[in-house]
């Protein structure tokens, strides 16, 4: 202790003073090499595992099984605001046809929600929706979109630009889920997935088709003021 003190006076004084005063106290050249060696090599070992605990504090140790089953839930969250959300859609809309098929796709996502938990009960795990603030607003804007447009002759028009952002926000997560699926070799899980992705794709094939087909030339007669104000009526 009292050649501590000595040394750490030593050091304000002088830098050299301090490295003759450590050496002349004997400290580090009573070791043999091969001991501080492997002194010097457990610290560097236990340092390296202390760099590792607090990466994975940080950034955690998750992987793709982890990002899949984030995805579910995600999915999980989405489709249930979706089945939720349609009804709105459905009575806002005029063609028979658009409200045939949001209809039928309305039964379709009840599937998927099924769908969904099949795939979560395949991976022992209890089935939980985990907000998605992506899902959350898209609809939004769907919402701001009827506001806008669904007194309109754009009506149907309006909610068929805003299911298609749906399906293909749909698409995009299933088609990465289902390779996802695939990579961890989960075939029944991915088999899941490939028949809900062929469901929102056949559903945004619909929406393309009767927008092409009547939806878009049905609204943009908007000189006609009458239709305008039969609508709004
Ligand atoms: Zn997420
Ligand atoms: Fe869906
Ligand atoms: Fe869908």
């Amino acid at each position: 202790m009292a050649k501590q003190a000595e040394t750490s006076n030593s050091r304000k004084t002088s830098k050299t003073a301090t490295k003759k005063t450590a050496r002349a106290s004997g400290t580090r050249s009573a070791k043999p090499d091969a001991q501080a060696r492997q002194k010097r090599s457990q610290t560097v070992a236990s340092k390296a595992a202390a760099a590792k605990t607090s990466r994975q504090q940080i950034h955690g140790d998750k992987g793709l099984a982890d990002l899949f089953e984030h995805g579910l839930r995600d999915m999980y969250y989405a489709e249930k605001k979706i089945y939720k959300a349609l009804p709105k859609m459905i009575k806002a809309a005029d063609h028979p046809d658009l409200v045939a098929a949001l209809t039928s796709h309305r039964e379709e996502t009840a599937e998927q929600i099924e769908k969904l938990e099949a795939i979560f009960e395949l991976l022992g795990k209890r089935a939980k929706a985990e907000k998605c603030d992506a899902i959350d607003g898209i609809l939004e804007e769907g919402d701001g979109l009827l506001e806008d447009f669904g007194a309109s002759i754009a009506a149907d028009a309006a909610i068929i630009f805003s299911c298609q952002a749906v399906e293909h926000y749909e698409i995009s997560r299933y088609g990465s889920l289902r390779a996802f699926a695939d990579a961890l070799g989960l075939d029944e899980a991915k088999q899941h997935l490939d028949d809900i992705l062929s469901q929102e794709t056949a559903a945004d094939s619909k929406l393309t088709e009767l927008a092409e087909d009547s939806v878009n030339a049905a609204a943009t007669d908007y000189d006609d003021d009458d239709s305008d104000d039969e609508k709004a009526a």
